[in-house]
């Protein structure tokens, strides 16, 4: 077991924001009893329980003691997905920016692994951005049908083609507002390509696993990724966004999975206090902190 502590069995709504309750034993005041009073009678006589409650009632103020926007807590996340992902980097197969933002507007809706097995046959039908452009969109359907949406998907990546050729001269630009004029490019393709392809951290990439689990580790409330990305911005250092984003993506393949996350096997575990947690070795949760 991680860190040689006997983990909790979770609750079964998945939250373990309570204390564990100490045994309620009854115990007899021997000075007041000895005095033969002291305390009137019929008054309730003290108990372990009542004591331990009195001792741990929290100060004023001390519950809004945990931020889990802390800078030390945050270095202790980036520290800890260091270890489990020294040096991870985009999953999806390419071999050119082109390529790679063709890859990154397939895998919408998709897996890396279903895009995979659809690119290098594509590549090696169409192998040039040019190839790309001089296609109607519905010749290159059949060709991304099995990745979902191909209609869509077809139309983006022609019209991207189409105008990679005619505005910037066949090269995919390396700039943000520029990818951004591409059709079917959004600031998560932006990113992927501009921090993969060019090594610039113009934002983070923020996908499915990026929402869910900067929310699970409370790094952002917001559901909407645009907001998602500038509360990660204010708080992740910049020379971690390309990495980090990277590392957050194969946590959610990996372990923090959206039903059911793996905690058990969870680096992060003791930093973590997720509502549907599946395993838990913090005592007190946030809403339970004195
Ligand atoms: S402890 Fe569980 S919910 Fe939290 S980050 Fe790890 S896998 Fe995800």
């Amino acid at each position: 077991m991680p860190r040689g502590r006997t983990p909790r069995q979770p609750a079964r709504t998945g939250r373990q924001d309570r204390v564990a309750r100490t045994p309620v034993r009854q115990v007899k005041s021997k000075t007041s009893a000895a005095r033969g009073g002291g305390k009137p009678a019929g008054a309730p006589i003290p108990t372990q329980a009542s004591v331990l409650h009195r001792k741990s009632k929290p100060k004023v103020g001390a519950a809004s003691a945990y931020n889990s926007l802390a800078p030390d807590r945050i270095a202790e996340i980036l520290k800890r997905l260091d270890q489990l992902y020294p040096e991870v980097t985009c999953a999806l197969t390419h071999s050119s920016a082109w390529e790679l933002l063709v890859a990154t507007i397939l895998s919408a809706q998709s897996t890396d692994v279903n895009v995979n097995r659809v690119t290098p046959e594509l590549f090696r039908k169409y192998p040039t951005v040019e190839a790309f452009a001089a296609l109607a969109p519905e010749q290159l359907e059949p060709d991304v049908r099995s990745t979902g949406f191909f209609r869509n998907k077809s139309k983006s990546v022609v019209g991207a083609a189409k105008k990679i050729v005619a505005d910037f001269g066949g090269q995919v630009p390396d700039d943000m507002a520029k990818l951004l004029t591409l059709p079917g490019v959004a600031r998560k393709t932006a990113n992927v390509v501009l921090g993969t392809w060019f090594k610039k951290a113009d934002g983070l990439v923020v996908d499915t696993h990026v929402h869910r689990i900067s929310r699970r580790l409370e790094l952002t409330t917001k559901d909407d990724p645009q907001k998602i990305e500038q509360d990660l911005m204010k708080v992740i250092p910049r020379e971690k966004w390309i990495l980090f984003s990277h590392q957050i993506i194969w946590h959610g393949r990996k372990l923090c999975i959206a039903r059911k996350p793996k905690c058990v096997d969870c680096l992060l575990e003791n930093l973590c206090h997720a509502a549907d947690k599946t395993w838990s070795t913090v005592e007190m949760h946030k809403n339970a902190k004195a």
